[in-house]
């Protein structure tokens, strides 16, 4: 079935196309060179789930990297939801970005004019639901993630190849998904999902100077996780404390969260999807069942 799709050039008003004719040019520098942004986005039950953080986030990696978006926010929200009800879609996923636009050869992003928003409303594929009950396994990747000062992490560019180099290596080592470690050997995330471990009872995750991308589900979790009265902290974590964790998780708009239970070979806790973990999964679906 083909789907509608929101497609604006520059300032002229946008609207819904057919997928048919949602076209961006070749000499586009989103694809001659990544130059763009993008954002992940879920809606549930109809409703476009943390869709004012996703917008702060779209517009922070637009601005960390000189591109104007040629909406306003508030515009750019009503795009999403019109895209997301025109397609009769109630639980789906969300694929918003915005490209530098078309121009000439070479890099020079000032000599683009008009860039590109385009929003995808579609059905969501996730990790298949046994996974969810028994749990990943992972490896760590020898593929570094960006150095911040590079290209920072918390830029959600369309440039993707380092995580895509990442996960290049998960696939052939039959794992789902692969830690990337930061130039100073310590976690930073997954390629595409953010990682959190259970240690002596206290949830931990590698803060954004990690060079992570602030997920907006690593953002929910925390909340979830601090109601529970769990404690939680951001703290630099290295290999050893992945292995040592009594749980691991990873969490990512597409995996909301999913318990790892094995990373590199070894066995993560007991094994199986820790208690902790299962409880903020539990919370996580009956947070986005009630449409907040
Ligand atoms: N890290 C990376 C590199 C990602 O691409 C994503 C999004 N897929 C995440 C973490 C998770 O972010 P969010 O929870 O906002 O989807």
């Amino acid at each position: 079935m083909s789907l509608l799709i929101y497609m604006q050039h520059g300032k002229r008003k946008g609207g819904l196309v057919p997928e048919e004719d949602a076209k961006v040019s070749v000499f586009d520098h989103g694809l001659l060179y990544g130059d763009g942004v993008f954002e992940g986005i879920r809606a549930y039950a109809g409703k476009v789930f943390r869709h004012q953080e996703h917008i702060e986030r779209l517009y922070n990696s637009a601005k960390a990297i000189d591109l104007e978006i040629p909406m306003k926010k508030a515009d750019m929200i009503k795009a999403v939801e019109e895209t997301v009800k025109a397609n009769k879609l109630t639980d789906c996923y969300i694929r918003l970005l915005v490209t530098r636009g078309k121009g000439p050869m070479g890099l020079d992003p000032n000599k683009c004019v008009d860039p590109c928003v385009v929003i995808i409303a579609t059905t969501i594929s996730m990790y298949p639901e046994e996974q969810y009950r028994k749990g990943l396994e992972i490896i760590t990747a020898t593929t570094l993630r960006n150095h911040p000062a590079a290209l920072d992490p918390r830029i959600k560019s369309l440039n993707y190849l380092n995580n895509i180099l990442a996960k290049i290596e998960a696939d052939t080592a039959g794992a789902f998904e692969a830690i990337m470690l930061n130039t100073d050997g310590l976690v930073a995330e997954c390629t595409g999902d953010n990682i959190f471990l259970v240690i002596d009872g206290a949830l931990c995750t590698p803060p954004g100077t990690a060079g992570v991308l602030k997920g907006v589900t690593r953002g929910v979790v925390m909340e979830l996780a601090r109601k529970q009265k769990i404690e939680v902290k951001e703290v630099e974590l290295s290999r050893y404390d992945v292995y040592t964790a009594e749980e691991c998780f990873l969490t990512g708009t597409g995996a909301e969260i999913i318990a790892v239970v094995k990373v590199d070979g070894r066995t993560i806790g007991n094994g199986k999807p820790g208690p902790i973990t299962q409880k903020l999964l539990k919370e996580f679906r009956k947070l986005t069942k009630s449409g907040k």
